[in-house]
């Protein structure tokens, strides 16, 4: 295999994952002219919709990975808790892009935060915790508030309580436990952002606008953009990302989300190594979205034009709404539904894009 080649139209890109992006990363694969084969276990996913090659087998399927590997021209991935042995044992058979490394990174908080204290990128205190003595000391240093979280799978708010005060560790280390767990200090944040950015196969990095989340439950509602933050600010999250996607030579579209504390510092939160909800926002507004840009990415072709035209909010359609209010969809000027049939609440079953004011 070699480290830089190119796919050209009718070559077949292979997406592990197929959910909500899964899909939108398949439309913008057809919409340039190459296919699309999506892995997944699930065979009611949104992602096999929009696509005739697919195989619905468990991750740790050998013998499908090898025919899927063997279908495809580059293997990319559409949620981060793909396992990573899964990730290594197709990246000995077709490019990875992005690469095993930035997948393990990413899917175990407790490595991501030391790779980016490693690399220089602030975040918020933390400590490793495998048991209730462990928190004990944990909260006695990093004080309280404080957030317990499982170091893995944990995504949408779930797998984290807020422990206000040494004596409620007991039973938030019950509610989590026996996973292993990751103590953060509380950031008594004034914003969320998030940087979406991707790195080319030939090293040159483009990034979107920062946009502003609002989170409700821990579950993204809207990004708003442009955010409400200083230039410089901005450029420091530029910079970030940037220094993140270069030191993991990373291929493909990422989501940095930050803590704004009083518009003068930031702080990563976390790194997401795929398309991201906060960019959902850039199929409405911009030259190239992001399903686009990843695709260009992971093709080997040269990114597109991140500048937006318009002022733009992207609010997330969750189940509730689609149960209760449908009209909610009309309401947006550009809604894009995900064709999940089963409504939960707290499910994400599409987005709106309101396009404001041009610019
Ligand atoms: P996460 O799954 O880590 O992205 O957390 C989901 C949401 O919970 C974040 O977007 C924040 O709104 C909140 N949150 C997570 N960690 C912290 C923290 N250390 N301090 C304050 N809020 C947090």
């Amino acid at each position: 295999m070699t480290d830089f080649f190119q796919l050209s139209p009718g070559n077949t890109i292979g997406i592990l994952g197929g959910g909500q992006l899964g899909r939108m990363l398949a439309l913008a694969a057809y919409r340039l002219g190459m296919k699309v084969h999506i892995l997944c276990p699930d065979s009611d996913c949104p992602a096999f919709a929009v696509t005739p090659h697919k195989t619905i087998a468990s991750y740790t399927d050998q013998a499908a990975l090898t025919c899927f590997a063997d279908a495809v021209d580059v293997v990319t991935y559409e949620f981060e808790n793909v396992p990573a042995t899964t990730a290594q044992f197709l990246a000995q058979r077709k490019q990875l892009r992005p690469g095993a490394r930035a997948l393990a990174i990413a899917q175990d908080r407790l490595e991501e935060k030391t790779f980016l204290s490693g690399i220089g990128v602030p975040v918020a205190d933390y400590l490793a915790v495998t048991s209730p003595a462990d928190l004990l000391e944990a909260i006695n240093s990093i004080g309280t508030p404080a957030v317990l979280k499982t170091t893995r799978l944990g995504y949408d708010g779930k797998g984290q309580v807020v422990i206000r005060s040494a004596d409620e560790a007991a039973a938030a280390f019950d509610v989590l436990s026996p996973k292993p767990l990751v103590l953060e200090r509380y950031v008594p944040f004034t914003r969320e952002i998030s940087v979406v950015a991707a790195r080319g196969a030939d090293g040159s990095v483009r990034a979107y606008e920062p946009a502003e989340n609002r989170h409700v439950g821990g579950i993204l509602r809207s990004s708003t953009v442009p955010a409400q933050i200083s230039d410089a600010l901005a450029e420091r999250a530029y910079e970030i990302t940037a220094h993140i996607l270069t030191s993991l030579d990373y291929i493909g579209v990422i989501g940095v989300e930050f803590f704004i504390i009083e518009d003068r510092d930031l702080l990563v939160n976390e790194i997401a190594p795929r398309v991201h909800n906060s960019g959902h926002w850039t199929e409405a507004v911009c030259a190239t979205d992001q399903f686009e840009q990843h695709i260009r990415a992971v093709a080997g072709w040269p990114l597109g034009d991140t500048s937006r035209f318009a002022d733009v909010v992207m609010e997330n359609v969750l189940g509730e709404a689609m149960i209760g209010e449908r009209d909610l969809i009309t309401r947006g000027t550009r809604p894009h539904l995900y064709g999940k049939t089963e409504a939960r609440p707290g499910r994400k079953m599409g987005h709106v894009n309101r396009i404001l004011r041009p610019i």
